[in-house]
């Protein structure tokens, strides 16, 4: 499919008059009409949320605009539950699916209501000394260990995650919890990441489904729902087929109604908890180019680099690039686009066919709504970026400023060295 910015060069241009680039950019319109046509998937299960991973764009903007939507969050640590709380997230809205869980985080959790997932069976006992009892309402994330397939396409390996528990250990667990009087139970698993087939979901929802049945069989607890977790991912290559979401919402209602329904369990709710495919196509990362460098390959020097976007250095990752104006020029130029961190990893794209471009262009890198500013990090001293919305109405709203030196030094607390160079106490 053909990817194209959903910001124009005029568009950048006056953005750059108030906010210098790097900036990652994000898209309101197209962030609210995915998410509607998610919910529409999965409109015929009565109890379906999904609850927005918060860790693919920990921003308050960004979970407001989906609390309107009606979507929940998925936590994992304590600063992700603040968030939450700060833009009136709360309870049962919330799932907590952390894992080597410190105490202060379930304590955190529980005192906000949200719903515990709990990623290992030696958790229940932990949290039951972090809290002094067990909640009425509890999840346990399972893992059925050897390789997640579709066909015979490998998509991933559980055998090999650090998460969850065994199959013999939901049943343990179920049983343990059943007696410590827990009331509601729920069943999660993420077995394979960023997967672009229509397949994922339906084959995960059927083992998922079958267990919930076996396990609600075999202990007796009520299972309240089973959380499908993330997973479905988004095509970063152009050459990639993007899923379907309305087919995937159609393949697990028929592992429901196939599974679920005769158990006579139809009350069974379904949650999810996407990040990658809620706000991913929805991101931007915008930047300039400032240098070009012709030695044995040809090179475009960003004013981006590997903090403000992790994933080509750290997965060899594909992002499409847009070399915003000359969207229409033939691209008969091979580049490597490169970042100024002093690591040679720091290339967003290798060999990539770009039309000829020159200093001062502005290069539109896609995809990055998900795992990207929120990945970003500190190396070589680099500052994050900012943060920029696209409003529905064509404005642009600074939804988080670039950090500035201040924000770096900020934390050598009896050090003196941010008092000496700011010249104020704190
Ligand atoms: C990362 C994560 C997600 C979101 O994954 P995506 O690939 O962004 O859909 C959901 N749930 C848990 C527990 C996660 O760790």
């Amino acid at each position: 499919m053909e990817k194209k910015a959903f910001v124009t060069r005029e568009q950048v241009e006056k953005m750059v008059r108030d906010y210098p680039t790097p900036f990652h950019l994000y898209d309101e319109k197209g962030i609210r009409e995915n998410v509607r046509a998610l919910q529409k998937a999965f409109a015929w299960n009565k109890g379906y949320k999904e609850f927005f991973a918060v860790k693919a764009a920990p921003n308050p903007f960004l979970l407001d605009i989906l609390k309107q939507e009606g979507c929940g969050c998925d936590c994992s640590s304590y600063t992700e539950l603040m968030l939450s709380r700060a833009v009136g997230i709360q309870g049962g809205d919330i799932m907590f699916s952390s894992n080597e869980t410190p105490a202060e985080e379930y304590a955190l959790a529980e005192q906000m209501k949200a719903i515990i997932n709990l990623d290992d069976i030696t958790h229940i006992d932990f949290l039951e000394r972090t809290l002094g009892y067990i909640p009425k309402t509890l999840s346990c994330r399972f893992n059925p260990g050897g390789y997640f397939s579709l066909g015979t396409d490998i998509m991933d390996n559980p055998g090999d995650a650090k998460y969850g528990f065994t199959r013999e250990q939901m049943f343990d667990g179920f049983r343990i919890l059943k007696e410590k009087g827990v009331e509601h139970f729920g069943i999660h698993a993420f077995l394979a990441s960023n997967t672009v087939t229509n397949e994922y979901y339906p084959v995960l929802a059927r083992q998922l489904f079958e267990l919930a049945a076996e396990l609600h069989r075999e202990t007796g607890a009520h299972i309240a729902f089973v959380n499908l977790s993330g997973g479905i991912g988004i095509p970063y290559h152009p050459d990639q087929e993007p899923n379907d979401i309305g087919v995937i919402g159609e393949g697990v209602r028929r592992a429901y109604e196939e599974i679920l329904i005769p158990a006579g369990m139809g009350d069974v709710a379904l949650y999810t908890e996407l990040g990658r495919f809620i706000t991913g196509p929805f991101g931007h990362l915008v930047t300039k180019v400032i240098h070009q460098k012709h030695t044995h390959k040809e090179y475009l020097g960003v004013d981006a680099c590997a903090v403000n976007l992790m994933r080509p250095a750290m997965y060899r990752a594909y992002h499409h690039i847009t070399v915003l104006g000359k969207e229409e020029a033939p691209h008969d130029r091979k580049y490597d686009v490169v970042g100024s961190l002093c690591e040679n990893n720091d290339k967003f794209a290798v060999d990539r066919m770009l039309p000829e471009t020159e200093i001062g262009d502005y290069l539109v890198i896609h995809d990055t709504g998900a795992h990207g500013f929120s990945m970003g990090y500190n190396y070589n001293g680099k500052l994050r970026s900012a943060e920029l919305l696209l409003r529905e109405d064509g404005s642009v709203e600074l939804i988080r400023r670039a950090e500035t030196p201040k924000d770096y030094f900020a934390t050598f607390d009896g050090f003196a060295v941010y008092d000496k160079l700011f010249g104020d106490k704190r």
